[in-house]
């Protein structure tokens, strides 16, 4: 999958919901998040991140390792 991370926290530009062929990319209070399930890994969202806050699960710099969580966990609260 691929996660968002702290650039997009009270930004929330949604070019990457335009972009997802799959829907699969939700709005919070504070950010926006990736289905972790629904996500095909198309990539098709992270270029078009005006502040770059998307990234594969596994590209995910070190600071912001904690937002692979707040995304899974975003989708179990709902
Ligand atoms: Fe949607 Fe593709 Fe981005 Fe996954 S990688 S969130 S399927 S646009």
């Amino acid at each position: 999958t691929y996660i968002i991370a702290q650039p997009c926290v009270d930004l929330k530009d949604r070019a990457c919901i335009d972009e997802c062929p799959v829907d699969c990319i939700y709005e919070g209070n504070r950010s926006l998040y990736i289905h972790p399930e629904e996500c095909i890994d198309c990539g098709a969202c992270e270029p078009v991140c005006p502040v770059e806050a998307i990234f594969y699960e596994d590209d995910v710099p070190d600071e912001w390792e904690a937002y692979y969580s707040a995304n899974v966990d975003f989708f179990d609260d709902i």
